[in-house]
């Protein structure tokens, strides 16, 4: 399996992949929103595109479906919860679904938060060294958690992350549905100002165009994203002074974190 990266060049700053199997020459199009783009890429490398995978029906996620779609004949997946919502969807997945394309294995999770019907994919082996590969959409990003601002629910989003993202091991290379590293670590060290490794990576990604942006494991986003780090006692002593009846509770906090965010 191999994962083909490109960011749109749009001011909601998109990633699209394709994920190719490099026995059969197929590849699934994850969020195509760049249609033509990623037509284009598919050629040059040398893929024939087979299936779309939405994660969940914002416009910027499907709204390349239709041209990938004409070119290529490919069926269109999503979450059965976006079916509706999502024109010319043949298949309304559901969690444990496994998505299959030549040698690529996809788990699908049910990750709603963002939307109800956020859908997110895991492959158990299929990165470079035979680890994780965990597509995110817009509900874990670098640094940060998806909003909940158009259909979601932050008691619905901290859920998804307690159940669906921490069991998983450090290693899962993951590859979230924007861009917005820079923005998002500068907002987690407003969070957590003494912590190195937000510093760190912010200094090492201020160089960086958002095509050259990094691919961050489960573990290095442990170390820096303030919604995996609940139990930082500079993040909850820090949160009290905007929230100074915060609970005790990881919820909470996860909570007062996603409301800051949308105020930051
Ligand atoms: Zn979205």
């Amino acid at each position: 399996m191999i994962v083909l990266r490109r960011y749109m060049n749009n001011n909601l700053r998109n990633f699209n992949y394709l994920i190719g199997c490099e026995e059969s020459r197929q590849a699934i199009a994850v969020d195509p929103l760049g249609a033509d783009e990623m037509l284009a890429l598919a050629e040059e490398q040398g893929y024939e595109i087979k299936l779309i995978l939405n994660t969940h029906e914002h416009h910027d996620h499907i709204d390349g479906n239709p041209r990938v779609q004409e070119v290529t004949g490919a069926d269109i997946w999503a979450h059965k919860n976006a079916a509706e919502r999502i024109p010319n969807v043949a298949r309304g997945l559901v969690a444990g679904d496994v998505v299959e394309l030549g040698t690529i294995r996809l788990t699908v999770l049910y990750t709603p938060g963002h939307t109800m019907a956020h859908l997110c994919l895991l492959s158990e082996d299929g990165g470079p060294d035979g680890q994780p590969v965990l597509f995110s959409g817009d509900t874990l990003f670098n640094a940060c958690a998806g909003n909940c601002r158009n259909g979601g629910d932050p008691d619905t989003l901290y859920d998804t992350f307690v159940s669906q993202f921490q069991p998983l091991p450090d290693d899962t290379l993951m590859h979230p549905g924007h861009d917005y590293m820079k923005n998002n670590l500068s907002f987690a060290l407003t969070r957590e100002p003494g912590n190195d490794m937000i510093q760190y990576w912010l200094d090492q990604v201020s160089a960086f165009d958002a095509d050259e942006m990094p691919v961050m494991t489960l573990g290095q986003e442990r170390t820096y994203n303030p919604f995996l780090r609940l139990h930082q006692p500079l993040i909850r002593e820090r949160l009290k002074d905007a929230f100074p009846a915060l609970g005790d509770g990881d919820r909470d906090v996860f909570k007062a974190l996603r409301t800051l965010r949308d105020q930051w």
